[in-house]
């Protein structure tokens, strides 16, 4: 773990655009942190993904593993490959086997556009829009106990798989979150539970288990949507949004659509995140259609590293990485003030260069 003067992290290019876009944000973290005093890193770096697979049969080796559990934080760029699948068709996920092996069972998708990006939505309070997913990760419909099976040729069945201790964990997780949201915004919070009551077992046994996490945290508003209205709200009012909290798969999909009104895949951050462990990653994949091509947007993976800092603040008591942190994402929105960026994936012509080079400029002139 942390010695006195580096946090050691594990890292995880993978495939595709994740190669082009981590050395540069790797660059961009040591001279935020430079700037802020006194943190040091120990980058450790980790072989796994699809192409490990095709070479060496294996998506996720073990000494990836051991790195990720004994790394103080995990920042993972992106992976898997379509032309790359195991025998059954799947594609290679390791970033999900992580999930599973190290018990990231919060997966902290927020939906804050950046302010100079052009909005996606017309309506004049879309630059208000600041709200955080909460996509369970280790179970729901991806729950490695219940893999999906084809019982005959003319058949297969997939398994949701809804537990109590896991969805304790995730609300609990949620309440405190938008317990700090409340605190830092200076507004009351409020906690959504998304998922189809109306029609699964699942998902009623899901909500009695909010109501019961909603009453250990009584400063926090609790309510209920489901998923289907809850997508119209996430595009015709999302400014209403504070914490939403759901199952891994409806998660995956809310969380690319709250992606696509933040401008795409390239400005949606994340962070996987446990008792133990927590995975930093872009929202996005490997990209393969532009990867090679230079065009990849890096400012997701630029603000998951911001997380990433601002997660060992709190674990470690360590304020300096917080303002490395909020220095990151400073950068970022003088980078992208009104007019001077316009990224690739948006029409513009910065691709991946640019944008570091951007950032990297805002960096040194903001104050620390
Ligand atoms: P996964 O299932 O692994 O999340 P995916 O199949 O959803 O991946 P992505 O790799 O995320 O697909 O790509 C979806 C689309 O978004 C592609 O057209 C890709 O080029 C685009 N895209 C993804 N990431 C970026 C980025 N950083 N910058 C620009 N475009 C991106």
């Amino acid at each position: 773990m942390r010695n006195d003067s580096a946090f050691r992290v594990a890292i995880f290019p993978g495939d595709g655009i994740g190669h082009e876009i981590t050395a540069p944000t790797l660059r961009l973290v040591e001279r935020a942190a430079a700037r802020t005093g006194g943190l040091g890193f120990d980058w450790r770096p980790c072989q796994a993904g699809a192409a490990t697979y095709r070479d060496e049969g294996t998506a996720l080796p073990g000494p990836a593993l051991a790195e990720a559990r004994a790394a103080d934080a995990i920042l993972l760029a992106a992976m898997g490959l379509p032309s790359v699948r195991y025998p059954d068709g799947r594609e290679i996920t390791p970033q999900i086997d992580l999930r599973m092996e190290l018990g990231l069972y919060a997966g902290v998708r927020p939906v804050k556009p950046v302010p100079g990006v052009r909005p996606v939505l017309a309506d004049a309070r879309a630059h208000d829009i600041d709200y955080v997913i909460i996509r369970e990760s280790t179970e729901g419909l991806f729950a490695p106990s219940a893999p999906g099976t084809r019982p005959g040729p003319d058949e297969a069945r997939e398994t949701m798989v809804v537990t109590r201790p896991v969805c304790e964990s995730v609300f609990d997780f949620s309440f405190h979150l938008a317990a700090e949201r409340a605190q830092a915004l200076g507004r009351p919070g409020r906690v959504t539970s998304v998922d189809k009551a109306n029609v699964f077992q699942a998902f009623a046994f899901w909500r009695e288990i909010f109501a019961e996490r909603a009453a250990h945290h009584p400063d926090i508003a609790a309510d209920l949507a489901y998923v289907d209205a809850f997508a119209m709200t996430m595009v015709q009012k999302p400014w209403v949004i504070d914490v939403a909290v759901t199952e891994n798969m409806f998660g995956d999909i809310l969380s690319d659509l709250g992606a696509a009104l933040m401008g795409g895949m390239g400005y949606a951050p994340s962070a996987d995140i446990g008792d133990a462990h927590a995975v930093f990653q872009p929202c996005h994949g490997s990209a393969p259609d532009i990867a090679g091509k230079g065009l990849a947007n890096p400012t997701a993976m630029i603000l998951s590293a911001a997380m990433m800092l601002e997660w060992l603040a709190q674990r470690h008591a360590a304020p300096e990485a917080a303002r490395a942190g909020g220095l990151i994402r400073g950068a970022v929105d003088a980078a992208f003030a009104p007019g001077a960026l316009v990224t690739c994936e948006l029409g513009g012509q910065a691709g991946t260069e640019a944008v570091f080079e951007a950032v990297g400029d805002a960096l040194e002139r903001l104050d620390a």
